[in-house]
């Protein structure tokens, strides 16, 4: 099996509708994979006889939807790049030496996502989550079918911009690039709410944050058990608004915490919320990194396409780079 690294460039008003695209193609005997964004097409039924094959300058395949596609190899773009190509050659991070290739793509991810299940915590004063059974296979029916009861803000999720700003996008265009690549992770070991000068002490010991990054904050919430089991803690630590401000002057794309919202609970949660979706930086919240430590990551971390929704449950995977 050979993996090389190409880019996809349409060549047909019905093709792709995008201008370019990075993609990865894991070669076997008779068979091309091409992987992408949402999910990979089996090109097996466009078998190359070897791999030599797609290592000329050029080479038309037609996808599973017959699209026309030519394949190009940028003379700087070697076999066996990594993932992330793309963003990496774009990112400050680029010059780091990358860890995982191309060939170890499945291996080492940590599932850093909370279940969702009935009767977990949720924000106070909103329904609990309920899931109902509508049919199940041992009481004679053909098939279990679930209808689910929850807030989109349940668990590990992400905040759409329309949460708090009345003009805001909803989370069906959450932009997916913002979701994949490095993700930093930092911890923060604060009595209160997490203040500038946190994220100046975390800087001071690790590197300046640079716009585009995304952040994680593993505050002492995550020093708490399964926390989805407890009474809502009202306590919990949160981003305070000075130190949101901090965070979109820095113009990061994403900013994760550990506990159910971004914003402290008693005071100044709407601002924190606002100061950073005004500063177009993406939320996540309830983040599971109990077992995490801090240090540098690449992350998976994509909602539910809800149309109008102001919020999705995620699934996010976090490995160390
Ligand atoms: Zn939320």
């Amino acid at each position: 099996m050979k993996t090389v690294t190409a880019c996809l460039l349409p060549i047909s008003r019905n093709s792709i509708p995008i201008q370019r695209m990075d993609a990865a193609l894991t070669l076997s005997r008779g068979d091309v994979r091409v992987n992408w964004g949402s999910g990979a097409v089996d090109m097996a039924r466009q078998p190359l006889r070897d791999a030599n094959q797609v290592t000329s300058q050029q080479k038309l395949l037609h996808s599973e939807q017959s699209r026309p596609l030519v394949l190009s190899y940028p003379a700087e773009r070697q076999r066996d790049s990594p993932c992330w190509s793309m963003e990496r050659s774009m990112h400050p991070r680029s010059r780091l030496k990358i860890k995982h290739p191309m060939s170890n793509w499945y291996e080492n991810w940590i599932d850093v996502t909370y279940p969702i299940f009935p009767g977990m915590t949720g924000w106070p004063g909103q329904p609990e989550t309920k899931f109902d059974t509508l049919s199940c296979i041992h009481c004679g029916d053909q098939a279990k079918v679930t209808m689910l009861h929850f807030s989109a803000h349940s668990g590990t999720h992400m905040d759409a911009p329309n949460h708090f700003m009345a003009e805001g996008i909803d989370i069906s265009r959450f932009p997916v690039h913002v979701g994949l690549g490095p993700v930093r992770i930092a911890a923060i070991d604060c009595e209160g709410p997490v203040l500038p000068e946190h994220l100046d002490a975390y800087e001071a010991r690790t590197r300046p944050l640079e716009p585009g990054e995304r952040l994680l904050l593993r505050t002492p919430n995550s020093d708490k058990a399964f926390w989805l089991q407890d009474p809502f803690d009202t306590e919990y630590r949160g981003i305070g608004p000075e130190a949101a401000k901090w965070i979109g002057q820095r113009k990061l794309a994403l900013i994760g915490v550990d506990y159910l919202s971004v914003g402290p609970f008693h005071q100044g949660n709407p601002q924190t919320h606002r100061a950073l979706m005004s500063a177009n930086v993406w939320i996540i919240e309830g983040v599971d990194l109990r077992k995490i430590a801090e240090g540098d990551y690449e992350m998976i971390c994509l909602p539910l396409k809800l149309a109008g929704s102001d919020g999705s449950p995620i699934r996010i995977l976090i490995r160390e780079v």
